[in-house]
């Protein structure tokens, strides 16, 4: 087995939207080994979703490799591609996406049921056993605080036992107490079962508890932070806001320049038309200033 879970090399992903295209990954070269958690900051549009999604296989790069073990992820069809989500990997959001009309238990099953498979009898309390949430199994979504069903949410996403598990923002909607309850789930899912764990966040305390955090800017890895505390977490991520905002006032600059640049070259272009239209209509090269008039 490689040591690697996801491996992304050299990943680009480029939209275009109305005319103008957008570079969301511009260059993209990360490893997530089996059995460790790396958090992924950076500033808002900075390209953590996009990273997720294209590491996800719920996306696809516009070049580059994506790697999950040894399956090459960017030439799979649709079709390979949706049975290897389904299988393999596993997804936590913000919003915890449950179905509303279906209990604990059931929302648990789901992937296991969408994959036509016979639920094993023991799985469906054995992970929200693990979760936490074992004498919830009969509630819905409705009747549950939103710290547990974000942990019916991680239940659902255990339940086909993936290799990587992605997570964006997955304590975003939750108040600090019970964010740090599904924290430590996720802690101890990569201590003791050696999943992979790739989360979004924009908090630093969130960020503490992975092994590592990557910091992205404009599309791009901007360095990486091993094992840093949560103050430590804050002060590189603004710092590297500060890079992101001083690379957006260095482009605003180079256009501003170049804007320049062009509206000087077009008032020479005019300036040499309209000289050139004077020769050939005989006008002297420089007109007589006015007579001043006496008020
Ligand atoms: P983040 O998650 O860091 O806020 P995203 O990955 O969502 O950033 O977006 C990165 C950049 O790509 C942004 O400029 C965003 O507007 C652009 N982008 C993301 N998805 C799309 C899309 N489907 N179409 C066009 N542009 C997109
Ligand atoms: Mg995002």
């Amino acid at each position: 087995m490689r040591s690697q879970a996801i491996e992304l090399r050299d990943v680009h992903r480029r939209f275009e939207a109305g005319g103008t295209a957008v570079t969301a990954l511009d260059g993209v070269t990360l490893a997530f080994p089996r059995g460790t958690f790396t958090a992924v900051m950076g500033p808002s549009g900075s390209g953590k979703s996009t990273l997720l999604h294209c590491a996800a296989g719920l996306d696809r790069p516009t070049s580059g490799s994506v790697r999950l073990g040894d399956t090459e992820l960017t030439s799979l069809s649709e079709r390979r591609l949706t049975l290897l989500r389904r299988d393999r990997i596993g997804f936590v959001f913000q919003a915890f996406n449950l179905l509303p009309s279906l209990t604990a238990a059931q929302n648990t099953a789901l992937p296991l049921r969408l994959a036509g498979r016979r639920v094993p009898r023991a799985r469906v309390p054995a992970a929200l056993r693990q979760v936490g949430l074992a004498d919830r199994s009969h509630h819905r979504p409705s009747q549950l605080s939103g710290g547990q069903q974000q942990r019916v949410a991680l239940a659902r996403a255990l339940i086909t036992r993936p290799e990587v598990l992605f997570a964006d923002e997955p304590t975003g909607a939750l108040d600090s107490r019970t964010g740090r309850e599904v924290l430590t789930l996720l802690r101890a899912l990569v201590d003791n079962e050696g999943t992979a764990i790739v989360m979004v966040t924009h908090d630093p305390v969130a960020a503490s508890y992975a092994d590592r955090v990557v910091f992205l800017v404009d599309g791009r890895v901007h360095g990486e932070l091993a094992g840093g505390s949560a103050p430590e977490i804050a002060g590189r991520m603004a710092s590297v806001e500060d890079a992101g905002r001083m690379a957006r006032a260095e482009d605003a600059g180079r256009m501003a320049r170049a804007e320049d640049a062009g509206r000087m070259a077009r008032a020479e272009d005019a300036g040499r038309m309209a000289r050139a239209e004077d020769v050939r209509a005989g006008a002297p090269e420089i007109a007589p200033l006015p007579e001043a008039t006496p008020c």
